[in-house]
């Protein structure tokens, strides 16, 4: 298991890459944004993404409209 430090692709910040071949995926992490994307790392096709559109840290998960 190998870890690399990227940039984030959508704050920018450093995130962490995981590269888990027992299970041929490719992780992206970004701890600032709570981005995370998982690929398959044989085809690169996405398996599974998240964002979290936070720019506010005050901003409640609870608001609603
Ligand atoms: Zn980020």
């Amino acid at each position: 298991m190998s870890t690399q430090i990227i940039h984030c692709p959508n704050c920018g910040s450093y995130a962490h890459r995981r590269h888990l071949p027992q299970l041929q995926i490719v992780e992206t992490a970004c701890p600032v944004c709570d981005y995370l994307l998982v690929s398959c790392g044989k085809t690169g096709k996405v398996v599974e993404s998240y964002i979290a559109n936070m720019r506010g840290k005050e901003s409640s998960p609870a608001s609603r409209i």
